[in-house]
């Protein structure tokens, strides 16, 4: 089934959307600092993002040097910006339910700083190259490019998303590499583009690793106790599809009646869980990301 053009005014929610997440990008790059507890980032952005009248559409992340993505600050994480890291940090807003996605990598030592213009090089080659009919082999193809030229390598495994209402990840993924069984880009089409660059001697790939602090609503099950069926109903209600973190869940009741209702959420798999990305080989990892919408002769970029 083809999704239908965004109307009028999911349009403008998307473009109000943007402009939030485009301002607060900006801020937060020149708010982070090495030893900065990473829980004020996160704090930052998600409160910066309320006070311009959008919802964050998923945690705030966080992910520094081999970490790709899907990281954030559990409660009362004690962690700092390690110095000299590679600091990706990852925002999305809504606005009732229209999400942009947009990244911006921070790096405290100059060495990996070429990292960091090669995604940002390859996002906007992308970005000039997308318009209905466009394949995304040939973007894929592109973006590989761009980076390779810099003796770089692009992360294989992870790829950029058409994203929907409360949905981050919606129908079809752009690989960044060139790739057989591609497929078109379609007019009115939202998507989130997001080269991950690593170095050559790098494997390229990423792999989940223990840590997991991000989750969302699954499905409703049958359950026996009066905490866990509260909290699943405060977590559809709150956040319907999107993406969580625990941080978000601290008001919903008293913690010693929280904790073991989360945990029986999560193992009876009411709740999904997002495993952090990590660089297969352990090499740092830089990203670069922006939120499209399709239009007749190209793409406005939302989150510019
Ligand atoms: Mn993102
Ligand atoms: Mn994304």
């Amino acid at each position: 089934m083809k999704a239908r053009p965004p109307s009028e005014e999911a349009v403008k929610k998307l473009i109000e959307a943007g402009r939030i997440a485009s301002r607060v990008r900006e801020a937060v790059k020149k708010y982070v600092r090495e030893g900065m507890p990473i829980i004020d980032v996160c704090e930052f952005v998600e409160s910066s993002i309320r006070e311009r009248g959008g919802e964050p559409a998923f945690p705030c992340n966080v992910s520094i040097n081999e970490v790709a993505a899907h990281s954030t600050s559990p409660p009362g994480d004690v962690r700092t910006i390690p110095e000299g890291s590679v600091v990706k940090v990852d925002i999305g807003v809504h606005v009732d339910g229209y999400v942009v996605d947009t990244a911006v990598t921070t790096c405290f030592n100059a060495d990996w700083e070429p990292l960091v213009l090669a995604a940002e090089e390859a996002l906007k080659e992308a970005v000039k190259l997308l318009r209905p009919g466009v394949s995304s082999s040939e973007l894929g193809f592109r973006i590989q490019r761009a980076i390779e030229s810099k003796g770089l390598k692009p992360v294989s495994n992870l790829t950029g998303h058409q994203v929907g209402r409360y949905l981050i990840h919606a129908g079809k993924a752009l690989p960044n590499v060139a790739h057989s069984f591609g497929f078109k880009i379609e007019l009115g089409e939202v998507y989130a583009v997001e080269p991950f660059v690593t170095t050559a001697d790098a494997v390229g790939k990423v792999k989940t690793g223990r840590e997991v602090t991000i989750f969302r609503f699954q499905r409703r099950k049958p359950l026996k106790g009066v905490d866990e069926r509260e909290l699943l109903d405060y977590i559809e209600r709150r956040f319907r599809t999107l993406p969580f973190a625990e941080r978000w869940l601290l008001n919903a009741m008293p913690k010693g009646r929280y904790e073991e209702a989360f945990r029986k959420l999560l193992s009876s798999k009411c709740l999904f869980s997002y495993p952090i990305f990590v660089e297969a080989s352990g090499k740092r990892v830089a990203q670069a990301e922006h939120t499209v919408l399709i239009v007749e002769n190209g793409c406005l970029i939302l989150t510019e």
